[in-house]
């Protein structure tokens, strides 16, 4: 859009185009409202993005989320959205060494009995499988008892509670997962260190958190890896997640939405009865008023527009690192049993031990880069290679995504490019130990002899999207019911001021690619409108 066309007033102005801001605009765009979508990054979908960051290379890699589960199907079918979200035929795949030799936890999305086996093998018997299907089944009657209220009003924690009251088991999983820290549960169920830790990963992903936690906050992002859509399965987004923006985008323009890109907010007019925007792009300066403001980027970044200090709570920092790679071959592993595409085409866990994870944990949380760094690895050209060009394709190219644990926004705050050549070593290193090739031997590389390879830490991670101290939910995820009076009935998106409210992940139940605070802001102000 150009900025010539700009006019003076929308009845709705969106501060940052994420999907979340873009599922808003869609909903808003359909009831006939004018909205405005403001950007300062020079692309559409912040966190949901695939870009070619290889440039000698046509592959468009999903730069930073990558998996899909939260997002509702009821917005999917409301938006009209063409998606393909495929399932992944492996589950997980995790490495270990027994008697000197190398084997491999394989568990499959479309084979329980090679799970079955492959849990027996490991720990001598069916039983830890058969308490890992217990395990599980409390956090499937949790989805199924939450996961529809997601897209209404704040239900009071009483109230939520009350559904959880027909039998022991509804019971047990409300007490598991909002009332005793999830390590409790985990050891109750779970015997083996390696499948305690597997289990626990998913308490992990993004946050700086441990299993007795007093905080719960690993409940919470536990909750958040379970309940989607009732399943809690993770599926890969066909085209990438680039593909999920393009579809929201397209959804957006559709209503009549405007998206301008490389924007440079200056000042946000939030008080009295005007709301309003004072912005830059290329160049110029424009003035924008709106009936409702929709923020799509974080609190930390409201708070330098208001001027009110962001006081964020030690639970809100990010503890990520995503390294990105474009690899001419798949490495071979030493473990022989599953093919190389059977073990990679899952979540591929590395040092994530459960008591190997307390110590990564009690090491990141002093500030340290852990000497045995957590992470899990992901091949997503093997469950979908539209991604790649037809070249690469024909080549055998595949792209590898990295997601490292305890590696908090402390670790880098002080020397960035030191500490993220140091992660990035030693998250390879931990890859490396379970193959017959080093990694790196296996990198594409680029016409000036790089190896295709990116690495992004929390700060990396804060300068490109501003997510607060690089976490990946813009703030410490919240309990899908109302925790406080005030809130019970709210649709959680309330800033604090008249017609500006939360669309994004800081909006209570944001976090992840989900729509759902995109949505429920919309609600908000369809029904505001109605008032
Ligand atoms: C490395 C990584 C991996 C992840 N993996 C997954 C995954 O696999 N699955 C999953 O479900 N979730 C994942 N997540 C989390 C998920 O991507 C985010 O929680 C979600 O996409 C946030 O969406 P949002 O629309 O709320 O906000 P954002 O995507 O953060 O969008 C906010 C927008 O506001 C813009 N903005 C910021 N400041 C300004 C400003 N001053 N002026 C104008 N615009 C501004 C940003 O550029 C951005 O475009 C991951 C996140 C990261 C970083």
């Amino acid at each position: 859009m150009s900025r010539s066309r700009i006019k003076a007033k929308y009845d709705v102005v969106v501060l940052g185009a994420g999907h979340n801001g873009l599922v808003a605009a869609s909903y808003l765009g359909r009831a006939g409202l004018s909205v405005l979508l403001l950007e300062k990054n020079d692309y559409i979908g912040g966190a949901t993005t695939s870009q070619k960051v290889f440039p000698d290379y046509n592959a468009q890699l999903s730069r930073y989320s990558y998996l899909v589960s939260l997002l509702p199907e009821k917005i999917i079918r409301d938006l009209g959205l063409k998606l393909e979200l495929r399932r992944r035929a492996t589950g997980s795949f995790t490495p270990y060494r027994q008697n000197g030799q190398h084997h491999g936890l394989l568990l499959s999305n479309v084979d329980e009995e090679v799970g079955r086996r492959s849990m027996a093998e490991l720990t001598g018997g069916d039983r830890e499988f058969e308490q890992m299907q217990k395990f599980y089944h409390l956090s499937r009657v949790f989805a199924e008892r939450s996961w529809d209220s997601m897209l209404e009003p704040l239900v009071g924690k009483e109230d939520f509670h009350r559904r959880f009251n027909d039998d022991d088991v509804s019971r047990e999983a409300w007490r598991s997962l909002t009332e005793e820290p999830l390590g409790w549960a985990v050891e109750r169920y779970l015997q083996n260190d390696l499948v305690r830790g597997l289990v626990l990963t998913d308490a992990k992903i993004g946050v700086l958190t441990h299993p007795h936690d007093p905080s719960l906050l690993q409940n919470r992002c536990f909750i958040y890896h379970l309940i989607g859509n009732k399943t809690g399965e993770w599926k890969v987004p066909v085209g990438g997640m680039g593909a999920v923006a393009r579809e929201l985008e397209e959804a957006a323009r559709r209503t009549g939405a405007e998206l301008l890109t490389n924007v440079r907010i200056r000042h946000l007019g939030l008080n009295g009865t005007k709301r309003s925007v004072e912005l830059d792009v290329g160049g110029k300066k424009e003035n924008v008023e709106a009936r409702f403001l929709l923020v799509n980027f974080g609190r930390n970044v409201l708070a330098k527009f208001t001027g009110k200090p962001f006081q964020p709570d030690p639970t809100d920092e990010g503890s990520v690192f995503k390294i990105n790679m474009l690899l001419r071959k798949l490495p071979k592993l030493k473990a022989k049993k599953y093919t190389a595409a059977q073990a990679w085409c899952g979540t591929f866990h590395s040092d994530e031990g459960y008591e190997q994870m307390n110590a990564s944990y009690a090491c990141a949380s002093q500030g340290r880069l852990p000497e045995k760094t957590p992470c899990e690895v992901y091949c997503h050209t093997l469950t979908d290679d539209s991604i790649l060009g037809p070249d690469l394709r024909e080549q055998g190219y595949h792209t590898m995504t990295l997601f490292g644990l305890d590696a908090p926004w402390s670790v880098f705050s002080r020397d960035n490019v030191m500490m993220r050549k140091e992660a990035e070593q030693k998250f390879l290193a931990s890859m490396n130990q379970w193959l017959e090739e080093p990694i790196e031997d296996c990198l594409a590389v680029a016409r000036d002899g790089s190896p295709c390879i990116e690495s992004k830490s929390p700060v990396d991670i804060e300068d490109s999207l501003g997510m607060y101290h690089g976490n990946i939910f813009h703030d410490s995820l919240t309990w899908p019911f109302a925790t406080a009076k005030r809130e019970v009935g709210a649709w959680g998106v309330e800033t604090g001021y008249e017609n500006v409210f939360f669309c994004g992940s800081s909006a209570s139940r944001g976090g992840a690619v989900s729509g759902i605070p995109g949505h429920n802001a919309a609600m908000k102000v369809l029904e505001t409108l109605k008032s």
